[in-house]
């Protein structure tokens, strides 16, 4: 039996669609009170509306871009102003432009990476004092397979900084745990998010055939998984992993898979 996160103060970056609106949804079910953060305005509101009716605590909204170090403090600070602290930070916005290595430019590989690496990073550092303060602060990170464990044509600068991202949290796991603060990651496989609307049926079709569980992972599968992670019950595991995938990471080749 898990504890209750009831009005607990909870951070979603990037949770004003896909992956983050279902961690922030997930959270809200629970009854804490769940701060978004995006960029676009008018989105962010709409989720928070929506994630509204679903939740006994309070939703919150900051217009931020997490890849300015000045607005993951804005961030952090808005979620002490209005519920009074942090006790988990859920570090999921990111970016992932489709390009082929041999075009990247300089800039290419810098906006990457200043959302998904250094976001992650400052929005962890500008949370860290109200997390400490809780003496049992959640960090959850949204990595993925791509980079830390599979490639994919077109991703180099995405595998790599979902990569940076696990070499981060490793080191702060060590330096946040006599803070009180465990930093834990989710890593998705392939998620139905509204980003695939439009992809067409054979494309889906296509990421199904590959995955063991002939299912793409829905946002609460996430959802989940960044619960588990944020509990009371899991206050003994730091700067760990789990793949959330249905299996697509272990066929050795596409012939395990056939007949499945
Ligand atoms: P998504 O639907 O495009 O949502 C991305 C969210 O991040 C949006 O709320 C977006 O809002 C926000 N965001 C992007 N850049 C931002 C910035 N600089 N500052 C603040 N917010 C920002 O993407 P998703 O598929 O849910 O992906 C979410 C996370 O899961 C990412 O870290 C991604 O790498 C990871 N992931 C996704 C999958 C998948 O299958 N979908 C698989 C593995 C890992 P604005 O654009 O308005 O800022």
């Amino acid at each position: 039996m898990f504890t209750p996160l009831t009005g607990r103060s909870v951070i979603v970056t990037g949770g004003s669609k896909g992956i983050g609106k279902g961690i922030a949804r997930a959270f809200a079910q629970t009854g804490a009170n769940v701060l978004i953060a995006a960029r676009d305005a008018a989105t962010l509101q709409a989720a928070a509306d929506d994630l509204a009716q679903h939740s006994s605590g309070r939703v919150e909204t900051v217009v931020a871009d997490v890849s300015r170090v000045e607005d993951c403090r804005r961030i952090a600070q808005a979620a002490v102003d209005r519920f009074g602290g942090i006790d988990v930070l859920c570090a999921n916005a990111g970016v992932f432009p489709e390009k082929p290595f041999t075009e990247l430019t300089e800039q290419d590989v810098d906006s990457v990476f200043a959302c998904n690496v250094k976001g992650t990073m400052f929005s962890v550092q500008a949370c860290l004092p109200a997390l400490s303060a809780r003496g049992r602060g959640r960090v959850v990170v949204t990595s993925s397979i791509t980079g830390p464990i599979t490639g994919y044509p077109g991703w180099s600068h995405y595998g790599a900084s979902k990569a940076a991202q696990l070499g981060f949290l490793r080191t702060a796991a060590i330096e946040l745990a006599p803070k009180g603060v465990t930093i834990n990651a989710v890593m998705p496989g392939n998620i139905a998010t509204e980003g695939l609307d439009g992809m067409g049926d054979d494309y889906i079709r296509g990421m199904e055939a590959a995955i063991p569980q002939h299912r793409l992972g829905s946002v609460e599968d996430i959802g989940n998984a960044a619960l588990f992670f944020a509990s009371d019950e899991a206050g003994y595991i730091t700067g760990q992993t789990i793949v959330v995938d249905g299996g697509q990471v272990l066929p050795e080749s596409p012939a395990a898979l056939e007949g499945i």
